[in-house]
């Protein structure tokens, strides 16, 4: 095993995604006085309100234990193809009317809404500045279990070379599996985390969709219905869907096929959204060229009622 010692002048920088596997990586670090001199959250702000609300616990454990606070990072567009200005994934998606680019076979949502910010902030950080200056690279630990799931996202990150960063992995390291994390975690009384991820990310199982509050499933249906006319090559953010053989979980290739299935939203609602979202969205869109977010729209009474009307000027 590689030593976990760090020479002093090389800053420590912990990616946290505020789930399992992060805060069973922080409970580690601590236990073997390991020290970070950064923890970096990346909001994509399409987060589950659990993870939201997990993040006042995280701050707390931290100044328990004598480790910086998280400082949580966004990606902030400025150039938008589209309007209105949308500020979260979900919007973003919304906006330009596609999914999150993993329904697509890629990864570069995650590359935008949560690495780029990330190295955004630490590419102006003081320690990392003085480090690289040095001919040095900042270690930034990264929590991929030593589970068969985490070991395949390892595979594709084994052996990559940055001159800027050494990658980490301690989880791997210490041959702590998802059960070894949430047995740890429990250990350090704290209380464990859920999955960490967009309410929407195309990698949610079909049984994880149950957990999800109305107003996160009214979107997942809003998202797709938008993006719908532009799909080609897939049916939605299950991408084409899986027969449940050969040990797969049967699962269609649009979340409100299986929101409408299970009843997880009145099949009327369903209906009623998929039918007038790409529409509304598109008069709203025309209405507010260039000013009023999307978000205005969003919180609608949840996506029941008419948009609002665009900010008029004030009169004085
Ligand atoms: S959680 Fe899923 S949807 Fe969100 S950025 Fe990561 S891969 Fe993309």
């Amino acid at each position: 095993m590689q030593s976990l010692l760090f020479k002093p002048q090389v800053p420590l920088v912990v990616a946290d995604g505020l789930g399992v596997d992060s805060t069973a990586m922080l409970v580690g670090m601590h236990q073997r006085g390991m020290r970070p001199d950064l923890i970096l959250f990346a909001d994509t702000g399409s987060e589950k309100q659990k993870t939201y609300d997990y993040l006042p616990v995280r701050q707390a454990y931290l100044a328990s234990i004598g480790f910086p606070p998280v400082i949580v990072v966004r990606y902030e567009p400025k150039n938008f193809k589209n309007y209105p200005p949308y500020k979260s994934l979900g919007e973003n998606c919304l906006t330009n009317g596609t999914l999150p680019s993993l329904a697509f076979g890629f990864k570069s949502c995650s590359q935008k809404w949560k690495v780029a910010p990330q190295d955004a902030f630490v590419s102006e950080w003081v320690p990392a500045l003085r480090c690289w200056a040095l001919g040095g690279r900042v270690v930034k630990c990264i929590g991929y279990d030593d589970g068969p799931k985490d070991s395949k996202r390892y595979a594709h990150v084994e052996g990559y070379e940055d001159p800027r960063y050494e990658y980490r992995y301690p989880l791997r390291e210490w041959h702590w599996d998802r059960e070894e994390c949430i047995r740890q975690i429990r250990a350090a009384g704290l209380p464990v985390p859920c999955k960490s991820a967009c309410f929407f990310c195309p990698a949610t199982k079909p049984e994880e969709l149950k957990e999800l509050s109305p107003e996160n499933l009214r979107f997942i249906v809003a998202m797709e219905a938008r993006a719908h006319p532009r799909l080609t090559a897939i049916d939605g953010l299950w991408r084409c869907g899986c027969k449940g053989t050969r040990g797969g979980v049967a699962k269609p290739g649009r979340m409100t096929d299986y929101i409408r299935a299970k009843g997880l939203l009145p099949a009327e609602e369903v209906d009623r959204l998929w039918q007038s979202i790409p529409k509304r969205i598109e008069e709203y869109q025309a209405a507010v060229q260039g000013g009023s977010p999307l978000a205005d729209f969003l919180s609608a009474e949840d996506l029941q009622t008419e948009p609002p009307k665009p900010h008029e000027p004030d009169v004085v």
